[in-house]
């Protein structure tokens, strides 16, 4: 019986353990989209002893939201599923369907598990977008990410303590290498159009966890250390910033401004007109 070791999927190494869960160009690209706070994952070489050990270390880590601890074993699931998918059935997939569904495995494995000891808090959960106060003004930012062509676009809506918008925008922000960044890149989008307008109290309100505890120093990503640095540089001129996580279906207008604001024009803003 003649067993190719090539790995059928790029054809340019053999198809070990550590090639088909981490090193194969299509893995890569799995671990990039999901995003998970271990460095070694970006490294070019890796062994699975040593994921491993990152991955135990990460359970460890408090500041690291559960389903994050718990993302990576979903993960490798998938993209072994996946491999036998491609071998046995010629099916290939999409990276990023990897990630979604190793993300809903791991939602619907802390609903299982955890909801007959620890009921989620339905009532206080925020349901709606929340006004600032008088103070300061809010600006909602969000991303569009397209996974095919990592084009990626920004959308802003700033909004005073009345919940009145006194200015709002999207922006084509060319590309990025991972949702992640594309949050990023939408965050400091939003924070040079509110400072252009002179506004310096101001509260950066996103859907993105991860960003949002980066912001607050909770979590270190390198591999968005360069937006990172350029939010921090920015942040540093105004007078008073903070960073709030909202819920996705309260930062609605800033979702659908990142998505549908840009479609013809690379810049849009306004403070009167909604984008067409
Ligand atoms: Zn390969």
């Amino acid at each position: 019986m003649n067993i190719d070791p090539i790995c059928s999927r790029c054809l340019r190494d053999d198809e070990t353990i550590e090639h088909i869960l981490f090193l194969c160009p299509y893995a890569e690209s799995v671990w990039e989209l999901a995003n998970i706070p271990i460095q070694a994952l970006y490294l070019p070489s890796i062994s699975s002893e040593f994921f491993l050990e990152a991955v135990f270390a990460l359970q460890n880590d408090n500041e690291v939201p559960l389903e994050m601890k718990l993302l990576p074993f979903w993960t490798l699931w998938h993209i072994w599923k996946t491999r036998n998918n491609f071998i046995f059935d010629e099916k290939s997939e999409d990276p990023n369907h990897i990630v979604w569904r190793a993300r809903a495995d791991v939602r619907e494995w802390c609903r299982v598990v955890l909801l007959p000891h620890d009921p989620p808090p339905l009532i206080s959960k925020p349901t709606h977008w929340n006004r600032p106060p008088q103070t300061m003004l809010k600006c909602n930012f969000d991303a569009s990410f397209d996974p095919i062509t990592y084009e990626t676009r920004g959308g802003w809506i700033l909004r005073d303590y009345r919940g009145i918008s006194n200015g709002w925008g999207a922006a084509n922000m060319r590309y990025a290498s991972s949702p992640l960044e594309a949050e990023g890149k939408a965050l400091l989008n939003a924070m040079q159009q509110t400072w252009i307008r002179g506004i310096r109290h101001v509260i950066f309100e996103g859907d993105c966890e991860l960003l949002i505890k980066m912001m607050n120093k909770s979590i270190y990503i390198a591999s968005i250390d360069g937006v990172y640095q350029d939010i921090l540089h920015w942040s540093l001129k105004f007078d008073n910033t903070e960073f709030v996580y909202t819920p996705r279906n309260c930062n609605r207008t800033a979702h659908v401004l990142a998505k549908f604001g840009c479609s013809t024009d690379l810049f849009y803003s306004s403070c009167f007109h909604p984008p067409v």
